[in-house]
């Protein structure tokens, strides 16, 4: 990472960005665009197309037609694994212009965007690329007289809702399974953070994928949203997003066809630090990280911390150590650890909490405010509030910014009790050099994903999803496949 070639990108003015249909950009049916406010320095960046339902039913029917006559779902696996890998060159190609160009539209750490955005959506491309002719159908065990087989198929036309915080990684969790299958997609970016991403569908048509197979369209979530979740054309709708909005795509979908929706939603994970921890330091500086890069806005954000009672005061002095040393601000400067809350509204949403926090008896350690106001930009410090009651708001629901709340216990069982205590399930860290232990907090604490001596890292090769209403279906790994393919049974009598 190089600050002058950083600097230069952003020295570029960004065009106006269109819609993405049938392989080619168009301006919304009524002409409307949006403003694109970077968080940086709250000045307007650029416009994207304010989207409606018209463009929305355009884009949905351009996948229909390219899904009916087999322009890619036709094509032999190997031609299509070749489209995709090229794809996933060309977002490595690109990498440094598509982070820099994502940062200023969401305002994650360049240091975090580069590796965590063009260069995990690469690497998810290039896996489901690999995979995509290594998915066999099946022949079931059946007696003689008869043959019975297990065809996958493609669903058809898949609807993807993204959210703002890991736009291009989140959307190659679910382009990647989804096109290497043969489905069309038609995506939805989140109305604050679309650039990189409507820059990388770009670089799939580059790479050959054909026209109408990809499209993307830009606009707000009640209105382009809404369209793509009631249609009547989309067979599966897949999501990344809040828990209000997974709600409603299983209303949307209830109200229509009865697609079937994989949500992956919000959580309120538990980082349990015990005493016999291999490395209190560690922890407490990989603890602060989990809760505190890209501004707390990480689905998995380790943001509650449970430590042990015995250790709670000289741990939390720790971690705040940690949170004191990590520099905030300007998030294109390579040596910026916590940058840019995503908007002003998420801003005030997190100070917010603090105030619920004090006001039920938390005590804020460290951090609580907005920071760097002169800049125009929305920067809050890392915020570590103790005395969190279980039953506290800010230990019950997702702030999705820098703030992490610090409840203590003192047994096994009490730390499993406490970490179960929400409605969520995405994921949880357990800290202690007893192996026995681990495996028990591994059992016992209900989460999609479970970290021993470390919080945060799974690669694409391991599956990422909820339990409870952290959502359904999960992302990533060979498992995710299962969501963009049909089962059909042949019955042949022989
Ligand atoms: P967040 O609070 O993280 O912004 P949202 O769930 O509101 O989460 O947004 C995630 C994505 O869901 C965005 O792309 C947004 O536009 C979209 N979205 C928001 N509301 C709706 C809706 N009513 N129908 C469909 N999509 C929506």
């Amino acid at each position: 990472m190089n600050q002058t070639q950083i600097d230069e990108l952003r020295a570029q003015s960004v065009p106006a960005f269109q819609h993405l249909i049938d392989g080619k950009h168009v301006p919304a049916s009524d002409g409307q665009v949006m403003d694109i406010i970077s968080p940086i320095d709250g000045q307007v960046l650029t416009t994207t197309a304010k989207g409606t339902k018209t463009d929305m039913d355009a884009a949905i029917a351009s996948a229909r037609a390219a899904f009916e006559d087999g322009r890619w779902a036709g094509q032999p696996p190997a031609a299509r694994k070749k489209v995709m890998l090229k794809w996933a060159d060309l977002i490595e190609a690109n990498a440094l212009e598509l982070a820099v160009l994502g940062v200023r539209d969401n305002g994650t750490e360049i240091g975090m965007a580069l590796k965590a955005e063009p260069g995990s959506a690469a690497a998810t491309i290039r896996y489901y690329a690999e995979a995509l002719d290594k998915v066999y159908g099946e022949v079931a065990p059946t007696s003689s007289d008869v043959l019975g087989m297990i065809h996958k198929e493609p669903v058809g036309v898949v609807g993807a809702i993204i959210p703002w915080n890991f736009p291009m990684m989140i959307g190659a969790w679910k382009l990647g399974p989804a096109l290497a299958m043969g489905n069309s997609v038609v995506l939805k970016p989140a109305e604050t953070a679309s650039l990189s991403l409507m820059r990388m569908c770009d670089l799939a048509l580059e790479a050959g994928l054909p026209s109408g197979v990809l499209n993307a369209v830009t606009g707000e979530g009640a209105v382009v949203g809404e369209t793509l979740g009631l249609s009547m054309d989309v067979d599966v709708l897949v999501f990344t997003g809040s828990g209000g909005t997974g709600r409603r795509l299983m209303e949307y979908a209830a109200r229509s066809n009865m697609k079937r929706v994989y949500l992956e939603l919000g959580g309120k994970s538990p980082n349990i630090i015990f005493a016999d921890a291999p490395n209190l330091d560690e922890a407490a500086k990989v603890a602060a990280g989990g809760i505190f890069r890209n501004a707390g806005q990480v689905c998995v954000a380790g943001s509650r911390l449970l430590v042990e009672a015995s250790i709670h005061d000289e741990f939390v002095a720790a971690v705040a150590k940690a949170a004191e040393g990590m520099r905030v601000g300007d998030p294109l400067k390579v040596d910026t650890h916590i940058g840019a809350v995503n908007s002003e509204i998420q801003l005030n949403a997190n100070l917010g909490f603090v105030e619920t926090a004090k006001s039920e008896g938390g005590h804020v350690v460290t951090g609580g405010e907005r920071i760097l106001k002169e800049t125009g930009g929305y920067y809050m410090a890392p915020t570590i509030v103790t005395g969190v009651d279980q039953n506290a708001t800010l230990a019950q629901k997702e702030v999705f910014g820098p703030v992490l709340g610090v409840t203590p216990f003192t047994s096994d069982a009490e730390a499993i009790q406490i970490a179960n205590s929400t409605v969520y399930g995405l994921a949880g860290g357990v800290w202690t050099s007893n192996l026995s232990r681990a495996h028990r907090m591994i059992r016992g604490v209900r989460t999609g994903v479970m970290h021993v001596n470390t919080y945060g890292g799974p690669d694409v090769t391991v599956p990422l999803g909820g339990v409870g209403q952290s959502g359904n279906g999960a992302d990533k790994s060979l498992h995710a496949i299962d969501k963009y393919v049909n089962l059909k049974t042949a019955w042949i009598k022989l």
